[in-house]
């Protein structure tokens, strides 16, 4: 065989992160013939290629989310708050998160946090905000179980149970012991716990309890999961048989060193012989056929850079799109594929998260660990979602990175003006000072759910082209007085949880270069960051004319045409949301496996061919 394009593959899938890998191990295992095709290069893939990452990521000046790994100019990718070099912004609001284009996607630099949708989260229609589900929480649970297995979740289900609802089967587990609280998480529960706050969206005051968060990083593995049976964490590329626990070096965004966060490259390393992976394949349109069914992709491979790069077609009889929000809903649009409802593109969303931050009256340890081990959990439910748009609250354990940088940028800051008459400080009255800020930093990170505006959305335009001449994402993006009501009210419950905790308050967001998503409402000035969340753009519904693709994320419009992936979701929830990704794409498998047994007959009763295309 000279290549991948030589052959009929039974499934081609785009993309190698989180959700593509996972839908190609699921298939792989059932035998089918599995092609997965991947924009980015494969190096952090082997043990040596991790090693490298980790020095990467060290040695760079600029360390964000994407600094460890190897990019290339054929298949750019967004920074976090990139506000122009891929996506052409083009909204009254930036939309600051950014992707990862390399074999494993976004799920090597993610955080980690593992959180399950909550019942009520499925029905935000019902609120009058956002669009419903056509699936519900009772049927993505056993889906949420096998994801919390093939990630290998850490957390503690009891808790979960008690403190949010949501409903778990009889006795279950999670795979690991949770991972243990903050010291800064211990002093919160100390004086939040058995509190109560007023939420200006709610009737009644609300509770205060510091509760755990899930992690799909490796705790202690739990002897009573699954009847007993236990667990055992699976180990990295490299990795001998087992994975290491969690060990807080603080680094989990956007790498790992000692790989006990889940990174999609653990589920490659379990994928099957018939699955095959060709790097530096950028896919560049989706083939239907005059039956209107999924055919195949082109795609285009190349060296080092764009010179060279060759275009190629292959054949296969399932397609499934998991290339990410964006990108997905960029190919079906390069496609004109799977548009009848005019609904690709659209329905983008994100978590705008509001940040606080400050300084708490004693040292609280700040900077270590991962970056949120527990949550504060009561704003994510109840009646006040169909006044505001709902949140989670997580207690930030690093500090005031996320708002305004590592604490080298204090250092700088209090070497040029630190001192009480305005001038540097320098040796011991500078490290005394540093001493003294540093380990009491922290800062609150409320997570808004985001409801589904078609007007947010995802066009391309041939104007807009990157360096392998394939469209950029033009980015239309706002938030609704709803959310924006949202971080209005978490902006009064961040100011009430300051006064429990006696801790200063630093929260000040200036208009300028540092807040590009800065805004003005009802007399008050706030701003967000992204969370690195895309999700909607080739919404899920019960309609063909309202929505992308049915409760199996298969395109209304073509027979054995998927697109898996947060795109898929019709609300983004309060909660981080790739396990419930890897819960749909888990549940998408079974209908893709039964696809392709029903592809194999000679007549389908099960997909006619649409009548035209
Ligand atoms: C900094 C950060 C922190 C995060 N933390 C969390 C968290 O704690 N919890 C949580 O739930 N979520 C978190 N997320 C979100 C999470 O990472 C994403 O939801 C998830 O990775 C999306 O999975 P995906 O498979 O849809 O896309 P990706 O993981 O991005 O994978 C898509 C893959 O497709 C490939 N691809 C793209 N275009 C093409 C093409 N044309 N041809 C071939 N291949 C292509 C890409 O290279 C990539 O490998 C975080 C995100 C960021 C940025
Ligand atoms: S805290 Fe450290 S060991 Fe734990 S997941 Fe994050 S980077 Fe890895």
């Amino acid at each position: 065989m000279s290549g991948p394009q030589g052959r009929r593959w039974d499934v081609v899938v785009v993309g190698a992160g989180f959700a593509g890998s996972l839908v190609a191990k699921r298939l792989g295992d059932q035998g089918w013939r599995v092609l997965v095709l991947e924009a980015g290069h494969g190096a952090s893939s082997s043990d040596g290629g991790h090693a490298d990452a980790v020095e990467a990521y060290r040695t760079a000046l600029l360390k964000v989310p994407n600094s460890p790994y190897r990019t290339s100019t054929a298949a750019p990718s967004p920074a976090m708050g990139d506000v122009g070099e891929y996506f052409v912004q083009n909204g009254p609001l930036p939309y600051g998160s950014g992707y990862l284009r390399a074999n494993g996607g976004t799920g090597l630099p993610w955080t980690g946090l593992a959180l399950r949708m909550h019942p009520e989260d499925f029905r935000a229609g019902d609120f009058g905000q956002g669009r419903n589900w056509p699936l519900g929480y009772d049927d993505l649970e056993p889906y949420y179980r096998a994801a919390e297995r093939e990630i290998g979740v850490a957390g503690d289900a009891e808790e979960q149970g008690a403190e949010i609802g949501l409903p778990f089967p009889e006795g279950y587990q999670f795979p690991m012991r949770p991972i243990p609280q903050s010291y800064l998480d211990q002093v919160m529960t100390k004086s939040l716990d058995g509190g109560t706050i007023r939420d200006p969206g709610a009737d009644d005051p609300v509770p205060l309890r510091v509760v755990t968060t899930p992690h799909a990083r490796n705790g202690l593995p739990n002897p009573s999961y699954d009847d007993g049976a236990g667990y055992r964490p699976a180990p990295g590329p490299g990795q001998p048989d087992r994975g290491t626990l969690c060990q807080g070096y603080a680094s989990c965004v956007p790498i790992c060193p000692s790989q006990a966060k889940y990174t999609p490259l653990k589920t490659q390393a379990r994928w099957g012989s018939s699955v095959t992976l060709v790097t530096r394949a950028v896919v560049t349109r989706v083939r239907i056929g005059a039956d209107g069914r999924a055919a195949g992709v082109d795609y285009r491979s190349y060296g080092d850079d764009t010179a060279g790069a060759v275009t190629h077609s292959v054949d296969a009889d399932l397609v499934v799109l998991a290339a990410h929000a964006i990108e997905n809903a960029k190919l079906l649009l390069v496609s004109e594929a799977a548009n009848s409802s005019d609904q690709v593109g659209r329905n983008l969303m994100d978590h705008p998260v509001l940040l606080t931050w400050g300084l708490m009256p004693q040292q609280v340890g700040a900077y270590r660990g991962p970056g949120s081990t527990s949550g504060l959990e009561g704003f994510r439910f109840g009646a006040a979602r169909a006044r505001r748009a709902p949140f989670r609250v997580e207690i930030g354990n690093w500090g005031w990175t996320w708002s305004l940088g590592p604490p080298e940028q204090r250092v700088a800051e209090l070497l040029g003006t630190g001192g009480s008459d305005g001038h540097g400080i320098l040796g011991t009255e500078l490290r005394r000072a540093l001493g003294d800020q540093i380990g009491r930093e922290f800062a609150f990170q409320f997570e808004l759910e985001q409801e589904a505006d078609p007007a947010n959305r995802v066009t391309i335009d041939s104007r807009h082209r990157d360096a392998l001449g394939t469209p950029r994402p033009i980015i239309h993006y706002d938030l609704s007085d709803y959310v924006k009501r949202g971080i209005a009210a978490a902006k009064a419950v961040s100011d009430q949880l300051f006064d429990l905790l006696g801790a200063q308050d630093h929260t000040r967001f200036e208009q300028g270069p540092g807040w590009p998503s800065y805004f003005e409402f009802e007399g008050s000035s706030y701003a967000y960051r992204a969370a690195g969340h895309g999700a909607g753009t080739h919404i899920m519904g019960d309609s063909p004319r309202t929505s992308v693709v049915d409760e199996w994320q298969r395109c209304w419009d073509h027979p054995y045409l998927y697109a898996v992936g947060c795109g898929s979701m019709p609300t983004v929830a309060t909660s981080n949301p790739s396990l419930t990704m890897a819960a749909l794409a888990l549940r998408s498998s079974e209908e893709m496996h039964r696809d392709l047994l029903d592809r194999r007959r000679i007549t389908s009763a099960r997909h006619p061919a649409p009548a035209a295309s």
